[in-house]
């Protein structure tokens, strides 16, 4: 084999930089990342993570599910299959979507894996370099990063208590109008926000989609939280109201398990065709074995039932979230979510949730800055909190090293 010579951009660190796409050199590891492996560490308390516990699924009831497919349908499970998803799954989804008010045909939903893949699909379909992208103020890092790996620009929203306010988007469009910038869509978070735990209300939802409407802007509705709402109560899906001018995700990493790397797309049928190819072309099918495990799920156990009970388990762990914070924070101000995983919290004057991190790490709890949920890397006067993964009493104990943090801080 010929030795390549390496472009002459090339660094020590990496002969190859160089010859990097632009897209790759947009491509960067969170800039907390690496304080992230020491918060994994035991003694840490991490608020920082989104990953959902697990521990109360009915392990041995899903591992005889599992075990059954590849006993009595191996050599389809086992193999590859078609790029949209297998058609039982794609029914099971619609069963999952019309709890939101969605009535869909199997054929409009593309099967993908994980939302996050869903998202980058959508980019990828969508944007060309320079091409805006509406989102909510803050908005989810996961997104804001395929975002920026397409070299989108992003035109942030405000939200609050009411989620996303619909005459600040009405002034965004009309801004980007004047100044001849092409808006593609607006991603938005409708139900139980990511990071802000915000929920927007039924008259906005309404209001969005006109606006919307009128502006010729396509929605993305990211709504991986929507069945985790505390008191059971399911909002109907924007995209229950608009079919036509509405890509909407689903995923069942947060009410069942992320491990299978199951999510979906319904989109407009011309879209859903080039989700299909795009898809086609990343990863020629989504795992048929994780698609047949997650329909035995549904169709043999109460999925429904366990999705309760994740609900009554993340409200106790808001609920310990909630009050640890009173006590111990009482000069932040933070919003109480009525169902998801988050706490957007608003930090006393004057200090920087982002150079507080590396202190609040040595002091034994993680959080994410709220830097991380803007595109230009503002927001350091928030921070997310999440009390999904952590117990009750771990959760008080995280806020509690916080609030000594935050103490320590302000005498400094
Ligand atoms: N969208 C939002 C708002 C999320 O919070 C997440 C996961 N944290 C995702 C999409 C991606 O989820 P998944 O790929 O596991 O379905």
């Amino acid at each position: 084999m010929t030795a390549q010579t390496p472009p002459s951009k090339g660094t020590r660190l990496d002969p190859w930089f160089g010859s990097y796409a632009q897209r790759a050199h947009n491509m960067r590891a969170s800039e907390v990342r690496a304080l992230f492996a020491v918060a994994n560490r035991p003694e840490v308390v991490s608020l920082a993570g989104g990953m959902p516990n697990l521990n109360d699924l009915p392990m041995d009831i899903i591992s005889k599910t599992v075990s059954d497919v590849v006993l009595h349908e191996g050599l389809v499970a086992l193999q590859y299959g078609s790029g949209q998803g297998h058609e039982r799954l794609r029914e099971h989804i619609l069963d999952v979507m019309r709890l939101e008010g969605i009535s869909a045909h199997p054929d409009d939903v593309v099967v993908t894996t994980g939302s996050q893949q869903a998202l980058d699909l959508v980019t990828r379909i969508f944007i060309d370099p320079g091409d805006v992208i509406v989102a909510e103020a803050p908005s989810y890092v996961g997104a804001l990063s395929v975002f920026r790996s397409y070299e989108a620009d992003v035109a942030h929203v405000p939200l609050d208590a009411h989620g996303l306010i619909p005459a600040a988007l009405e002034e965004t469009l009309t801004r980007l109008e004047r100044e001849g910038r092409r808006a593609k869509f607006l991603y938005t978070i409708p139900n139980f926000h990511n990071p802000a735990g915000v929920t927007i209300s039924l008259e906005r939802r309404h209001e969005i989609i006109e606006i919307c409407q009128r502006h010729g802007l396509l929605i993305v509705e990211d709504n991986p939280y929507g069945l985790l709402g505390f008191d059971g109560t399911t909002h109907p899906a924007m995209r229950s109201f608009d079919e036509d001018g509405i890509i909407y995700l689903g995923s069942f990493s947060k009410t069942f398990a992320p491990g299978f790397r199951i999510g979906w797309a319904v989109a407009p049928h011309a879209v859903r065709e080039k989700l299909v190819l795009a898809a086609e072309s990343a990863i020629l099918c989504p795992s048929h074995a994780s698609q047949l495990a997650i329909s035995a799920y549904l169709e043999q156990c109460d999925w429904q039932g366990q999705i309760a009970e994740f609900r009554t388990m993340y409200k106790g762990r808001r609920d310990a979230m909630i009050s640890a914070l009173s006590e111990h924070l009482p000069d932040a101000s933070w919003n109480v979510p009525d169902g998801g995983f988050y706490t957007w919290v608003k930090l006393p004057p004057g200090l920087d949730a982002k150079s507080m991190l590396p202190r609040a790490v040595t002091g034994r709890v993680a959080y994410v800055p709220g830097t991380a949920f803007y595109y230009d890397g503002t927001g350091a006067d928030h921070m997310r909190l999440s009390f999904c993964y952590p117990t009750e009493d771990n959760i008080r104990e995280g806020v509690r090293r916080l609030a000594h943090v935050v103490s320590q801080e302000r005498d400094a």
